[in-house]
């Protein structure tokens, strides 16, 4: 089988793993409880509280743990959206945010907030010109993604928490797909509000964090009420060993020099394709989004679907799935779209794998 879904989750490296076990079985007390051995595990959570918070430039107690990078989004979102909804029922966002963003965005609509869903260009590329032409003065909110997961685009987030910056409306960026993979600067990029993941970066799933800038002063409510874990913003016993891991998987990643080469490997042999790339070429270099003259995407995902994990993000074998929203956002209509796959490389992507896949994509060729 191989694996080229690498955007979608990762493996938990053998490393990290063996940096959680001990935590699951002998180090198990609820970091909660004040005696010896709880203790014990909040310190433990404490130091990657601050590993994480030092790789953004934050504080460590601006970093609350969560289970993921959907929780987060729903934190930030419902969160600033619920506690200041006297000042504001306005949010700007993207139409190619990931899904949860926009389903969480659809929820607060119902609720009565309204929400503007700014369209990238042909490129997959949010113009903070565009955004700034949304800004109204009840805008409560924006929330702009880092790195897209379909295309891999990165977008111009500097300069749209920039002028959030400057209208005094909080900046949230879903970083699921740029942290530990591109530098990120909180301060530098403007960001209030930040989502990470830990199963994006070999880390294990069910664990990931979101960073609030000046914590204590902004106004938001939890989504999860408890017995006052994460001073009252998330509640539920901590998940010490998925921290521990999530910590780890951060330490370890050394992906980055390996990836480039698989990309440019990739490159090299589908060259004689006849390929167009969708997104900018401001993009990170894991995630690869091709839509492929002649292909039949429906050999290419079913004949060969138990051999390969690729992405298709579009309808290939029932018409009754949409087309991703991403590929329609940035105007590929549906025709283009089925003949239209993600591919996202990783640390154990191999040259032979690179081989195969696009041997498999060249027999998937119609030929007239
Ligand atoms: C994977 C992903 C998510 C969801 O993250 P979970 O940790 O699985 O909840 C959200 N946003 C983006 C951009 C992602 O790639």
């Amino acid at each position: 089988m191989i694996y080229l879904d690498f955007a979608a989750s990762t493996p938990v490296l053998p490393e990290v793993m063996e940096a959680m076990r001990p935590w699951f079985t002998d180090f198990y007390a609820n970091p909660s409880s004040s005696h010896q051995m709880g203790r014990q595990a909040a310190e433990a959570i404490e130091q990657a509280r601050t590993t994480i918070a030092d790789e953004i430039g934050a504080y460590p107690s601006e970093i609350i743990f969560t289970s993921g990078a959907t929780e987060s989004n729903n934190l930030a979102i419902k969160g600033i959206a619920w506690a200041n909804r006297e000042k504001g029922r306005h949010i700007i966002t993207s139409s190619i945010e990931h899904k949860c963003i926009l389903a969480i965005c659809h929820y607060l609509e119902r609720e009565g907030f309204e929400v503007t869903y700014v369209d990238p260009d042909q490129e997959g590329v949010i113009h903070p010109e565009k955004v700034k032409e949304a800004i109204r003065s009840d805008t409560i909110l924006a929330s702009i993604h880092h790195v897209n997961n379909e295309l891999g685009t990165i977008q111009p987030i500097e300069q749209i928490g920039a002028l959030c910056l400057d209208r005094g409306i909080p900046f949230h960026t879903d970083a699921a797909q740029s942290f530990g993979k591109l530098d990120i600067d909180v301060d530098d990029l403007n960001i209030d509000l930040m989502s990470v993941s830990g199963h994006k970066i070999y880390g294990p799933k069910g664990i990931g964090a979101l960073y609030i800038r000046n914590i204590r002063e902004t106004r938001i409510t939890p989504v999860i009420h408890g017995a006052g874990q994460e001073i009252g913003l998330r509640g539920g016993t901590m998940a010490t060993p998925l921290i521990v891991g999530f910590e780890s998987a951060l330490r370890n990643r050394n992906d980055r020099e390996h990836i480039n080469t698989i990309y440019s490997i990739f490159l090299e042999k589908i060259s004689s394709v006849d390929i167009t790339h969708n997104g900018s070429q401001k993009k990170i270099p894991n995630i690869l989004n091709i839509t492929i003259s002649n292909l039949d995407s429906n050999k290419l995902f079913n004949e060969y679907k138990n051999h390969v994990s690729i992405s298709s993000t579009s309808a290939c074998s029932s018409a009754s799935v949409e087309p991703s929203h991403v590929l329609k956002a940035i105007g590929l209509n549906r025709n283009a779209s089925e003949r239209t796959i993600r591919l996202s490389f990783g640390i154990q992507s191999s040259t032979e794998e690179i081989t195969t896949i696009t041997n498999l994509i060249k027999t998937s060729l119609k030929h007239e």
